[in-house]
């Protein structure tokens, strides 16, 4: 369980974050979903332990991680292109972190081949990776990232680059990949149908507060405030 506790950031005299405060429970996708500059990938970074919050507490499993830098956190990040080393084989890649924590290398192999088998990739373990589909590299990128065995897995916009048609597959596919494998995701974006389809839980971001966090029917249904209502479109 990994909780934020009235969260701010300041750079100067600009408030990137002002009060972001949820708890986030084992195993669930919690989308941040809010328009640009509203502090998304700044709370994001803050878990990550890449920015020190200036107000705030950041929480895992009871303890207070606030202070800890990114390299002694248990947490990982997916990034945007889900970049995977093109001269490394797929189990190459997902032992890669493994190697950082200094795990030798026989483990290293077994844990990698594990994680393979939990995406369902194991039979492309010795493959080039840039001979894989979308999908597919999105599982092994996957598979890198929670190889380390993180409390939680950061996504920031991770479908921005792909056009429409692919982002919606990559979606579907993302979605079952969670359900599959139980782990804790917080994943950023703009956009208001990926939120509704990944999502268990949607906080809306705007301004750099976090104002409304629920199940996305119930912030469908039960837009909080104005802003909220507007951004989702008329829904009513
Ligand atoms: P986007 O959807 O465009 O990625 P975002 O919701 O991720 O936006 P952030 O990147 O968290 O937004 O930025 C929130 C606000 O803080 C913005 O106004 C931004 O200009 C400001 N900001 C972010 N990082 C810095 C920084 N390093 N120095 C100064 N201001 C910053
Ligand atoms: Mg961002």
């Amino acid at each position: 369980e990994i909780t934020l506790d009235g969260l701010e950031k300041r750079y100067g005299t600009e408030l990137a974050v002002e009060d972001v405060s949820v708890t986030i429970d084992d195993g669930e996708l919690l989308c941040l979903l809010g328009p640009s500059g509203s502090g998304k990938s700044t709370t994001l970074r803050m878990l990550a332990g890449l920015e020190t919050p200036t107000d705030g507490e950041i929480r895992i499993d009871g303890e207070d991680v606030t202070d800890r830098p990114a390299y002694e956190r248990t947490t990982a990040t997916v990034f945007q292109d889900w970049a995977l080393f093109p001269h490394k084989t797929v189990l190459e890649n997902v032992a890669f972190g493994l190697k950082m924590q200094g795990v030798g290398k026989e483990e290293r192999r077994e844990r990698a081949r594990e994680m393979l088998e939990r995406v369902r990739m194991a039979d492309h373990a010795d493959d080039d990776p840039m001979n894989l589909s979308g999908g597919q590299k999105q599982r092994v990128a996957l598979a890198r990232s929670l190889a380390v065995n993180p409390d939680v897995l950061l996504l920031d916009e991770p479908l921005s680059n792909l056009d429409k048609r692919l982002s919606e597959d990559m979606q579907i596919e993302l979605r079952e990949i969670h359900a599959e494998l139980e782990e804790t995701f917080v994943h950023v974006t703009h956009d208001q149908d990926e939120a509704f389809t990944l999502a268990d839980r949607i906080g809306i971001m705007a301004d750099g507060n976090l104002v409304q966090v629920g199940e996305p029917n119930e912030v469908y249904q039960n837009p909080k405030n104005r802003f909220i209502e507007g951004f989702l479109g008329d829904t009513n």
